[in-house]
This record gives structure tokens, sequence and C-alpha cells, in this order.
């Protein structure tokens, strides 16, 4: 399949990436990732094609501020790494479609974050 248009809104910054439709086998979805602690929706990635339809799914992710204050809620298995982009339930736990497609400077800030996590 060919990579389409995504646009991705990451705390107030704005990145037009060319991402495959599919991960793992699994379809991507367009999806706001909204914090359970402070309420925020913190980023935003939709489908260029998609951004005058009412539907986006919603993860309830920590952001990265909630989760270094709050590192005990962060599932060690499922979301254990507070504000990537990459969690995403609906392909097989990480979006590896937009890992490919994500510029230097958010390429950094994953491997910044799992470093952080994993240190
Ligand atoms: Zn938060």
């Amino acid at each position: 399949m060919a990579a389409e248009p995504m646009q991705v809104t990451l705390l107030g910054k704005q990145f037009v990436l060319m991402v495959e439709p599919f991960s793992g086998g699994y379809p991507v979805y367009s999806g706001l990732m909204v914090c359970p602690v402070c309420e925020a929706v913190w980023a935003r990635l939709v489908w260029s094609s998609l951004l005058d339809k009412p539907y986006k799914e919603i993860r309830g992710f920590m952001c990265y501020s909630c989760a270094a204050e709050n590192p005990h809620y962060l599932h060690p298995d499922l979301r254990p790494v507070g504000g990537s982009l990459l969690d995403n339930p609906t392909t097989g736990g990480v979006n590896y479609a937009l890992l490919d497609a994500m510029p230097e400077v958010l390429v950094r800030r994953e491997f910044q974050l799992h470093l952080e996590f994993y240190k």
C-alpha cells in the first residue's frame, strides 16, 4: 500500500507525515491522545483525507509531564512510555508505520522518552 499524508499535531507543533495505512497488518486510524490525568489532548494524529470527518479514536495515554510525575500509573506491558506517539492499541501496541514516517526531530523525541523509561 502507498503511504498517505497524516497530520500530526504534538503540543501545538504540526507535522505532515507520509504514513503507510497499515502497521503490523492492522489498519492505522486517526486518533486523539488524551491524558487521563490532566485531561489535555496532547497529540492529534489524523489522516489528511479525513480532516473533515467527525470521528477520531480517543486514546487515553498519559502526557509526558504527567507520566514523569506519576510513573507508577504507567502499565509496564501495555503503555510503558508516557508521551510516546507510537503507543497504539489498534496496531498491536506499537505503530511502526508512524515510526518509519517520522522526521528526525520526532524520532529523537521518541528515543529520549524510551531511554528515560528504560534507564
Ligand atoms: Zn497530562
